[in-house]
């Protein structure tokens, strides 16, 4: 009997706007990868559904389930509790899925520490002027929240270099192919 490959970890991040839940939402199309459904304290927004978006906790089950140690790292992103469950991510790698996470910068330090061979990938806006105007034209925020994200745009893509590849998503479709054949050959 052969022996099941572990699936690959695929991180995602970049600044807010950047264009990583849609890139992620074309991924996910052909049926190679899962993604992980985070836990946040932030409340929904727009047509956001709970296990479908995000699992929507209160502050205290959040500390909870981090005192349960839980999560396989969690980070406070925009003054809100961000987290990835341990349990889904490590069932489905062991079951030789492929696993997206889509989360921040503090997040996949955390990950890479404890899973090295994680894939790291760095999604960035053509321009700082198309950032902003993409977080304008999602109108899923109001300015002020517009001005947090963009305005921590900067401190996050410091980070960049610290990823094994970096994707500038200019035409969508571009970006999305060069990723697939990002994991694909990795
Ligand atoms: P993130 O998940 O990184 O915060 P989103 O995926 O929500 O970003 O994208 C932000 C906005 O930019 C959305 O309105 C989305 O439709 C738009 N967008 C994403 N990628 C592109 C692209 N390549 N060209 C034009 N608009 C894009
Ligand atoms: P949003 O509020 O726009 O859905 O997400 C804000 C930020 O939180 C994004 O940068 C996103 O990647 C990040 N994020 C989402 N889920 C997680 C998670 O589970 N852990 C961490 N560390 N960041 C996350």
């Amino acid at each position: 009997m052969s022996e099941q490959k572990t699936g690959k970890l695929i991180i995602i991040s970049g600044p807010s706007g950047a264009g990583k839940g849609t890139i992620v939402e074309q991924l996910l199309k052909d049926g190679s990868y899962e993604l992980s459904i985070s836990c946040t304290t932030r409340k929904p927004r727009g047509q956001e559904r709970e296990g479908v978006n995000y699992f929507f906790k209160t502050p205290e089950q959040f500390r909870k389930m981090i005192d349960e140690n839980a999560f396989l790292e969690y980070a406070d992103v925009f003054g809100c509790c961000y987290g990835t469950p341990k349990e889904y991510v490590l069932n489905k790698l062991s079951q030789g899925k492929n696993v997206i996470l889509e989360i921040d910068v503090q997040g996949a330090v955390q990950v890479k520490e404890n899973y090295p061979q994680a894939m790291m990938i760095f999604i960035l806006p053509p321009s700082e002027e198309i950032l902003l105007e993409r977080l304008r034209g999602r109108g899923t925020e109001t300015e002020e929240q517009i001005a947090k994200r963009f305005g921590k745009a900067k401190t996050e893509m410091a980070y960049a270099d610290r990823y094994g590849y970096k994707v500038v998503n200019d035409d969508l479709m571009t970006a999305v192919e060069e990723i697939r054949s990002i994991i694909q050959n990795s």
